[in-house]
């Protein structure tokens, strides 16, 4: 016989929504974890982990590509320092939340949120819009903040003992700190955080794919999280090179090429694994080109000061191009943080703000 969860606790994988789900497991509620992944964040291999460690129940769901889109679009609520649409994406997650909820006959949801704890998505009046543009004003307790908050619904119809929640605010950690040490939990998850979209680094990373492809998808943002990214335009197309920085990198991307894509190996002596999206169908300068940054991304092949072999396999078809490590100037680095910035504003200017 399969029983409905109480309750449904989006759970990131950190510490505020753990305490989040105990506060209302300790009250006796039926709790279910629902734990959202995409290339930017989340954490779906940990699912045995929270289950032996915590003893939480997580579904895991891939939100990829509403994120993907999401991106695309430019989110209506703007931008948080980085690339990060924390408003647009704590909207999203609780409507597809609420959308699981329903499918497994749940009552409510909850979060770990804090108020005052994050200045984009976690001040009191952005959280009213959030929640009330994800249409779960009504079905949404956040059990670490609920003293400082109006009662929920739950709340106030007695599904959940308020009293027994907790009045947390802010940024700091001592109060989570506490109830973890009354809950007994000794092993702390890293504060959340871990989402790609507020670190420069990866914002650099993506930038090109909004800007230089006609629809990126959740696949070329998982593209984009590995090795080394290169970029180069010739007239109006553009051509990317990702280049791996070590044997991981190297297996990852061999395993990341799709249809069309091109995958560069050095074929008499060590060096990186490249793939060349939609390398295919590149012309044949600009993959002797690409060629050539691959040769120098190997210490041994610049070291030669001679020409290298290049293994460049698409599908069952394999060549191998005399690439020169001294000629790898045309693929570039993606741009500086400043100016990924500065474009951003100008394509997405916030819309509701
Ligand atoms: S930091 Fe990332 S995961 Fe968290 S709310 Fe913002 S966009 Fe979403």
């Amino acid at each position: 016989m399969s029983h409905s969860p109480d309750v449904i606790v989006l759970f990131s994988g950190g510490l505020d929504s753990l305490l989040a789900a105990n506060l209302l497991r300790r009250q006796g509620l039926s709790v279910k974890c629902w734990h959202a992944f995409s290339p930017f964040f989340g954490k779906p291999g940990a699912r045995d982990f929270w289950r032996k460690t915590y003893g939480l129940d997580v579904h895991t769901e891939d939100v990829g590509e509403a994120f993907a889109a999401m991106l695309r679009q430019g989110p209506s609520h703007g931008f948080g320092k980085v690339l990060n649409p924390c408003v647009d994406c704590k909207i999203h997650l609780l409507r597809r939340a609420k959308m699981y909820m329903e499918s497994v006959g749940g009552r409510f949801l909850a979060s770990g949120e804090v108020p005052g704890q994050r200045p984009m998505s976690q001040r009191r009046d952005v959280m009213r819009v959030i929640a009330r543009e994800a249409g779960v004003a009504d079905i949404l307790v956040r059990p670490l903040g609920a003293g400082l908050l109006e009662p929920s619904l739950p709340e106030r119809e007695g599904l959940v003992d308020r009293t027994s929640l907790a009045s947390i605010s802010g940024r700091g950690r001592a109060g989570q700190l506490a109830l973890a040490a009354r809950f007994g939990i000794t092993i702390i998850p890293t504060p959340a955080g871990g989402c790609r979209l507020t670190e420069r680094e990866n914002a650099r990373r993506y930038w090109p794919l909004l800007t230089r492809l006609a629809l990126p998808t959740s696949v070329d943002f998982a593209l984009a999280n590995l090795g080394r990214q290169f970029w180069a335009r010739d007239r109006e197309a553009s051509f990317w090179l990702c280049v791996g920085r070590d044997k991981e990198d190297n297996e990852r991307l061999a395993r990341a090429a799709e249809a069309g894509d091109a995958l560069l190996s050095l074929r008499d002596m060590p060096g990186p694994t490249a793939l060349a999206r939609g390398g295919a169908r590149w012309p044949s300068g600009i993959m002797l080109r690409a060629a050539n940054l691959t040769a120098a991304c190997s210490p041994k092949a610049v070291a030669g000061g001679r020409t290298a072999a290049v293994c460049v396999k698409t599908g069952e078809e394999e060549q191998t191009l005399a690439a020169n490590p001294e000629r790898a100037a045309f693929f570039e680095s993606p741009p500086p943080f400043g100016l990924v910035r500065d474009e951003r504003r100008l394509r997405f200017p916030p819309k509701n703000r």
